[in-house]
């Protein structure tokens, strides 16, 4: 396959071997699109500007003596090259997204609309406080119905996701360490977490040890004592997501906060699968003592390659005053901002500031219209359908499909392992690959790493039965088509995309960043394969 020096395919048709080749490499009326360096001029312009006056340039020996030399395009060509670009976003707006941990919700155009009011959009983190109340209202709003919604005491609205929320919420745990004197190194992580958890810990400073899953996939009270006892008085805190990341509800997770509480360590939950059980179940009542919300999993907004996400943190009355500022506290004539340490009052003891300004107001907004036009009826339901409809694809699937802990109920993702593969030649990734000619996302691949060949399959709860049906269906003729030995369906997909399969790791590895302008009188070089 010809390629060029950026490593993309150049010659005709050759987005898919074996498919019909076209002149154009387009397919049907998907467009190849090159990068706007290869397909721009430097010497053109889109725009018509007037001639400038005369004036004496004040750069003196640092004015530029080459031209920028940036791309340009007709305004016609350049309209064409990013709604193309747009076009290649699979998102939850453009078909089942069953990608597991990473609840791809539902966003209501309602929320846009209210994100792009002037009002909310066109305002500045620097505009004067008294010309931007509605703002600071409805921040202080949102995160009112984050403290009811999961029963804690405080919120830090500011962190930009959900890591970053983690890291939040144990900044205030080691904060609340330090000011009673003590400094313990060790944080404790259940195998199946996220690797967020553990990555978080470590960048603290924490040493991270691991917590067993139990036959069930759930973690064990007594495993948790037995590691608190082993690392007596060293003990931070448990980081443990609820539901966990098997899909399962840690039904001993009250006994565990009592063990950690015990150890005058703290529990920090990650909150991201809060969406299976907002309206249900409150985790201040679980003995929480931090947790973060990706708002963008659990209240909408498109995320991933879609948007941006958000990640408050709600804490406990112990957590309280290290919350980091910016924060707003509740004042006589409505919420007040404190935006420095000299704001400060009584007990608050904020450990510092996460971000610059008060965190991602577009998606403040499109929780807080979520959650409004839901109310607490429509947000319980919204939970109990991701859980329904996790039901309803592992019900679909488990007499052909393995579940590593048995048939029994799911919360809002079901978790499938490569059991069934056995002896087929297919492995997690060809199943997952094959999904993609079937015009599907694949499921979440591989993780959680407790068992082997994960496959996590996550629903959205808006989906209908229908479109359940269609996607049981089709992963029920894909495995029957493993069993009967048809490998190739497997081994070289996926072959109706417009790229195979990549080198992921070399892309991840050595990224290539950079355009570099082909060397003039070199022909485009023939790669081999
Ligand atoms: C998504 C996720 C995170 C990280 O959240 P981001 O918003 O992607 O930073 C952490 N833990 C779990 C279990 C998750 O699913």
């Amino acid at each position: 396959m010809s390629m060029n020096t950026q490593g993309r395919p150049t010659s005709p048709g050759e987005a898919g071997e074996g498919a019909h080749k076209t002149f154009t490499g387009n397919k049907g009326l998907a467009m190849e699109e090159a990068l706007l360096f290869e397909i721009g001029r430097t010497d053109i312009t889109g725009v018509d500007l007037d001639e400038p006056d005369e004036f004496e340039p004040e750069l003196g020996s640092l004015a530029r003596k080459d031209p920028v030399e940036l791309a340009a395009l007709s305004e016609p060509e350049a309209m064409r090259h990013y709604v193309r670009l747009s076009t290649k976003n699979y998102a939850i707006d453009s078909g089942l997204y069953p990608l597991g941990s990473c609840t791809m919700k539902h966003n209501p155009r309602l929320n846009e609309k209210a994100a792009r009011l002037p009002g909310f959009g066109d305002i500045h983190p620097l505009q004067p406080l008294s010309t931007v109340p509605g703002a600071v209202d409805l921040i202080s709003e949102l995160g009112h119905w984050l403290m009811v919604l999961t029963g804690m005491s405080a919120v830090a609205m500011s962190p930009k996701a959900g890591a970053h929320g983690e890291l939040c919420g144990m900044m205030a745990i080691k904060a609340a360490h330090i000011a009673a004197g003590r400094d313990p190194k060790i944080v404790l992580v259940p195998e199946s977490a996220h690797g967020t958890n553990p990555a978080t810990a470590a960048l603290l400073g924490y040493q991270v040890v691991a917590v067993d899953a139990r036959e069930d996939g759930t973690v064990d009270p007594g495993e948790v004592q037995a590691r608190i006892a082993e690392h007596a008085g060293n003990v931070a805190a448990i980081m443990l997501t609820n539901p966990n990341t098997c899909g399962i509800f840690e039904r001993d997770i009250i006994e565990i906060a009592a063990a950690v509480h015990e150890a005058d360590a703290y529990f920090y939950c990650d909150g991201a699968n809060f969406n299976a059980i907002v309206g249900k179940a409150k985790p201040g009542d679980l003995g929480v003592d931090a947790m973060h919300i990706n708002l963008h999993k659990t209240f909408s907004t498109p995320h991933g390659g879609g948007g941006p996400g958000a990640g408050p943190v709600v804490l406990s009355d112990r957590l309280a005053p290290f919350a980091p500022l910016p924060f707003i506290r509740a004042g006589k004539d409505g919420p007040v901002l404190v935006e420095t340490e000299a704001g400060t009052e009584g007990g608050e003891k904020p450990f510092g500031r996460m971000t610059a300004f008060h965190g991602q107001m577009g998606m403040f907004v499109r929780a807080l219209a979520y959650m409004k036009s839901h109310g607490s009826d429509g947000l319980k339901q919204a939970s109990e359908d991701a859980v329904l409809n996790a039901n309803y694809v592992r019900v679909g699937l488990e007499d052909l499909m393995s579940l590593p802990f048995g048939s029994r109920w799911c919360m809002h993702e079901v978790l499938f392992d490569d059991t069934f593969l056995k002896d087929t030649g297919v492995s997690t990734l060809d199943f997952a690959k094959a999904m993609i000619d079937e015009g599907y996302h694949p499921m979440t691949m591989y993780f959680p790493l407790v068992v082997h060949g994960a496959m996590l399959i996550e629903p959205t709860e808006s989906e209908s039965r229908a479109s359940l049906d269609l996607f049981v269906a089709t992963l029920r003729d894909l495995v029957m088509s493993a069993k009967r030995g048809e490998t190739e369906r497997f081994s070289g997909a996926p072959y109706l995309a417009p790229r195979r399969r990549l080198d992921e790791t070399r892309a991840a590895r050595k990224p290539i960043l950079k355009w570099e302008r082909p060397a003039p009188q070199s022909v485009q070089p023939e790669a081999a394969e």
